[in-house]
């Protein structure tokens, strides 16, 4: 069933690029296993992904040390500062990047391991009360504040769109969000790069990138629906 799940998004993802004249290559498919056992992940590294992404700290800490090292683990969630030295070393990427404060704190541990992170900055593109992330007009001051740090390069921007059943209605919000990286990179700010693009879920990631996301985040599309009541070891 994970296979088939796989072929069906994979085969989604390369129409959608066909579709906008985007090379398969130029999107990485985040394969987003949170809630998921470690024999699922195992499966889908088997069939060949080997990006995943999570949002809980304590869940990545306790697959990382069950699964490859080859695997790239992407922290997809909100991120508490002071958990923030428990994936330092694990995580290729922290897509979740809302504060000044956060993105200081990173510096500081990646300082200590003698490794640059690279970041993603990520911006609540509906202005939805629930969700994290800085409003279109905070995302320039942050990445000026951010540029300094020497241990963390800003590589893009994140956002999780709201929940729609027709995935036409996030279109303008990822125009709007590929408008800001645009702006943000206009503007040569030292250390700021802006070509990563994190958008696009199980709803909406054909039409994400048709409008220019670099790399989608799946979960229900390939592991299948999350059960959050189940009394699993990952909640
Ligand atoms: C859970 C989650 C996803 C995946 O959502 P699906 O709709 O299951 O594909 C993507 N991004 C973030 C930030 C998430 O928390």
């Amino acid at each position: 069933m994970l296979k088939e799940n796989l072929s069906n998004v994979e085969n989604a993802v390369q129409e959608a690029c066909l579709k906008s004249a985007r090379k398969r290559s130029e999107v990485t498919l985040i394969a987003v296993s949170k809630t998921k056992p470690v024999e699922l992940l195992k499966e889908a590294y088997d069939a060949g992904i080997r990006d995943f992404g999570e949002n809980k700290v304590q869940e990545i800490c306790e697959k990382y040390d069950r699964l490859p090292s080859d695997i790239r683990w992407h922290m997809i969630g909100h991120l508490q500062r002071n958990k923030v030295k428990y994936i330092i070393d694990k995580v290729c990427m922290i897509h979740s990047v809302d504060s000044y404060r956060l993105a200081e704190e990173i510096n500081i541990q990646a300082k200590k391991h003698k490794l640059v992170m690279p970041i993603l900055l990520e911006i609540n593109i509906a202005d939805e009360q629930t969700k994290f992330g800085v409003s279109r007009e905070d995302a320039i001051l942050l990445a000026e504040e951010i540029a300094h740090l020497d241990s963390v390069r800003v590589e893009g921007l994140m956002a999780v769109a709201p929940y729609v059943e027709d995935a036409e209605d996030n279109r303008k919000y990822f125009q709007q969000l590929k408008k800001l990286a645009v702006d943000i990179q206009r503007k040569n700010i030292d250390n700021i790069n802006m070509h990563a693009l994190s958008i696009g879920m199980t709803g909406d990631f054909a039409v994400a990138i048709e409008e220019g996301s670099t790399m989608v985040r799946v979960g229900t599309g390939i592991f299948g629906e999350r059960d959050y009541g189940h009394p699993a070891s990952f909640q």
